[in-house]
Order: C-alpha cells, then structure tokens, then sequence
C-alpha cells in the first residue's frame, strides 16, 4: 500500500489559474505544503499585455532591434513565492500523473506526493497543416519567449500577415501596425472574433481595422506560405489564389487545451479536462481550472471552456474555497477584454449567435454598447469604449436582475441607472457579485 502527504497540495501549470490557486489558498488559511510545478523559465507572468503594450515599446528598455518594450508584467512580486513559503519549481515539467500513488513524475525523473492535486496547465497555439508553416519568419503568439522573437521580428519586418482575426490576430495586427508594418490579416469566416462576438460588433470592428489602415480580407483562408530568395517566408497564399508578400507571418487560430496529462492518467477528457460543478475531475482528488478544464456553465448553457483571465482567477479561488471545505458550484459570470489600439472592447457574459441586440450610443464616435436580449431579457452586453456600461452590465447580469427588451429601447435608458434604481429597490433577488468581484489590475480588465 502507498502512503502520501494527505495535506500537501501540487500545482500543475504557473499561469494565471495555477498562481491564483496557491495564493488563494495561502490567504484562505490552508497551512499545508504548496509546490507549482511550472514548465516555464523565470517568474510567472501575465499574457494579456504580449499582444498589447509589450510588442508596442516604449522607452523603457531598449532593444537589439533598435524598439524598446517594457518588461513582462510578473504576477506576483519578487518576494511573493518565499514569504508565503510557497514552493515554485521553473522550467520544471510535469511528464505523469500516478493517481493510484498520488505521485507527479517530473522531467527530471524525481517524483512529488499529493494530497491534492490541481491541473492548471492552460492551452497551446492550435497548429494548422498548411505547408510552409516551418519555414522561420513564422510565429504564434503564447509565451514570452514567443513576444520576445515577435518584438525583435518586428523590428525588421515590412510586410506582415497575420492568420486569423480573433482577439490575440487583431491585437498584434494593431501593434505591427503602430510599429510602420503593411499588415494584412487573413480570416476564413465571414467575420473577426466571429466565435465570441456578435455580427453587429464584428462589422464594426471588421470597418475600423479597415479605415486605421489594416488589410483586412475575410472569407479568405491561408492556402500555402512560400519562402522568398533568402529562404525564409516570402509569401502567403490564400484560398481564393492571392499572393500577399511577408516577411512575418503570425498565426492567431486559437487554442488546444493542455489535457494530455489527464487523459494518459485515464481522467475524462473532451475538449479540456472534464470536470464538475465544484471543478473537481472524476477523481475526488484532482481538479482542473482555467483554460484547460472544460467544465458545467451555466451561463454557456453546459459544458464549456473559457480562456480567459477573469476565468482562470474565479476559477482559481473557487478551487481553493472547495480544498478548504466549501461546496458550491461555480457560477462566476464569464467577462472579458480586448484592447486592439484605440478601441477597448469589453463583454459581459457569453453571446449566442441568435441573441436579438440593440445599440447604446454612438457607433461613429466609437463609445456605444451593444446590448443582447434572450427571450426579450437582457443577457449579454459588448462596450467599445463604454467602460461605465461593462460595469453595469456585470452587476445587473450577475444579480440576476431582468431588464427586458422594451425597457431598454425607451428613451433615456442607460444600464447604470436601471442597476442603480433595481439595487435600490427592495426586490427579491440573486445577490450581487460586487462584493466577491476581483478588483480591476491595470492589466486584468477586460
Ligand atoms: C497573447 C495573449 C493575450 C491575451 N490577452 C487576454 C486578454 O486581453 N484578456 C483575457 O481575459 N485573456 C487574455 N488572454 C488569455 C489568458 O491569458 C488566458 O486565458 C490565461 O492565461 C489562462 O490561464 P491558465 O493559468 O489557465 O493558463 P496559462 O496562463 O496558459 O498557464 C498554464 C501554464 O502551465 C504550463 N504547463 C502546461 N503543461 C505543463 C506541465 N506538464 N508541467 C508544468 N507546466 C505545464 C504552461 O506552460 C503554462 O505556463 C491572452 C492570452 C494570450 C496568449
């Protein structure tokens, strides 16, 4: 028979979600041994910022490509880790799980024991087939190690062309803009951000990228890249036979969860690593949070994976009130941010595609939010610019208070009144979120 450290937890992945659950659970009380296991080398830092303000410089730190960009923002600070004798391993992989011995092997060949174990192992950049892909002057955009080689590349490059207009393609499109690229963006659907926004607003920003200078060619796919005379990528051939020069090319066409791990020690995986409401996997004594868990939402309406910070975080700490005793299931309203130049895009809550919306403010002046209605009742809310509005549309959303399609089309209606004139009223209602809402970082509001 096996014997383990029944009140040690391991922490599989040094991300947002992994960070977060150690933290959580050192200030919720939890006095046991705490080790992260985290692949990556230095300190554990936040990705938002990669696509954003790191690849745009600044004058803080100059660089060999003549650029300058700041530093990585870390998510805790130096003396975090120590003071809260909390023990981080880095570039330190976890290669196998033995549940039966409650053991994590790691690269190195040594082993840790678990009381609990929490998978927090996020995702990887999703790989497409299409030839040329190896060829150098081709990057995704994950790590930042990955920022790092963009930054210095955009340094040289002209002629960029980025693969994919979701979130992270339009940023960097932004940024290699800022920096005196040609950019051309090539997108496959109809639409940008088409998996997580509405047609309404996808126009829109398909127009604005359009008018600030981005060639921005959508229902068109990448068919090949092609090298150039120095053999590194010279062209990108899209589907309907076109020839873009490039001499960067960035692929932004999402993720694959990190659920590799779980699956080859016989957990449940579909998409992310399957877990329940409490976020905790088939095996009572393993749980899975953030990009890589796929899990019961009831905002999506059932099983679903976020990849986003607000998701990671809430995840996290709910994962560490469970560890400590609690049994609630998680409920968090899912929110997010995108910052793609001048234009800070925020959501409340998950859209469906059928969602009926109306717009709040002014679409030309590039402040307004567009407001998504479910059976007549509000359930999501996009603001471009409208950070007062995203605001609102989280506490009435997560309230669960019901502002109907009719009240909202009558003149003078503004979310942050109907939340105020709704909290005020003594109505029976879900209780707000406001007080368990994590306070906005100057990175983490999306
Ligand atoms: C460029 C970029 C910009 C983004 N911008 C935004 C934004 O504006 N707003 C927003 O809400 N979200 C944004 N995101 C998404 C957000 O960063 C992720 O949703 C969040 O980081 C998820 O946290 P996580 O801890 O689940 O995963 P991660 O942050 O990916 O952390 C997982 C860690 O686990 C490590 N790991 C995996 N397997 C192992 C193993 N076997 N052993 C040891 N370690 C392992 C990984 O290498 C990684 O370091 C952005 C992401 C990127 C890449």
């Amino acid at each position: 028979m096996s014997t383990f450290e029944t009140d040690s937890v391991v922490i599989i992945g040094g991300g947002q979600a992994g960070i977060q659950a150690a933290d959580s659970l050192r200030s919720g009380g939890f006095g046991g041994p705490i080790t992260i296991v985290a692949d990556e080398p230095g300190q554990p830092y936040q990705r938002p910022p990669l696509s954003k303000d790191y690849l745009k410089g600044s004058a803080q730190k100059p660089d060999d490509d003549g650029g300058a960009r700041p530093a990585p923002l870390p998510l805790r600070g130096p003396s975090f880790f120590t003071d809260q004798n909390i023990t981080l391993l880095t570039a330190t992989a976890a290669v196998s799980i033995d549940r039966a011995s409650h053991r994590v092997r790691l690269a190195d060949g040594t082993s840790l024991s678990y009381g609990t174990l929490i998978l927090a192992t996020g995702a990887r950049n999703r790989e497409l087939p299409t030839p040329g892909m190896e060829l150098p002057g081709v990057h995704g955009l994950r790590t930042l190690r990955d920022a790092e080689a963009l930054g210095a590349a955009l340094g040289s490059a002209r002629n960029v062309v980025v693969i994919g207009a979701g979130f992270i393609g339009l940023e960097f499109a932004t940024a290699a803009l800022a920096r005196g690229c040609q950019v051309t963006v090539l997108e496959f659907a109809p639409r940008p951000m088409g998996r997580a926004v509405t047609a309404l607003l996808g126009d829109w920003f398909a127009q604005a990228h359009r008018q600030a200078g981005v060639d921005l060619r959508v229902n068109e796919g990448i068919a090949a890249l092609e090298p150039g005379d120095d053999g590194r990528v010279g062209f990108a051939v899209s589907t309907t036979g076109e020839r873009y020069p490039a001499d960067l090319v960035v692929t932004g066409v999402g993720v694959q969860p990190n659920d590799q791990l779980a699956a080859a020690a016989g957990l449940d995986v579909a998409n992310g690593i399957v877990v329940d409401a409490n976020l905790r996997t088939a095996d009572p004594d393993v749980y899975a949070i953030g990009d890589c868990a796929n899990f019961p939402c009831e905002h999506a309406g059932g099983p679903f994976r976020l990849e986003s910070v607000q998701n990671a975080t809430d995840q996290a700490r709910h994962v560490a009130r469970v560890i400590l005793g609690a049994d609630e299931p998680y409920r968090e309203l899912p929110w997010f941010w995108s910052t793609q130049g001048a234009f800070r895009l925020q959501m409340a809550n998950i859209v469906r595609p059928d969602d009926e919306t109306i717009v709040l403010g002014d679409q030309d002046g590039a402040s307004f939010s567009v407001l998504c209605f479910r059976d007549g009742i509000l359930a999501a809310v996009e603001s471009v610019n409208k950070p007062a509005d995203h605001l609102s549309a989280r506490k009435i959303l997560a309230a669960g208070i019901q502002i109907s399609r009719d009240e909202a089309l009558a003149e003078g209606f503004s979310l942050r009144a109907a939340y105020k004139s709704r909290a005020e009223a003594p109505l029976p209602r879900v209780a707000t979120q406001e007080a368990a809402e994590p306070a906005p970082r100057p990175s983490a509001v999306r």
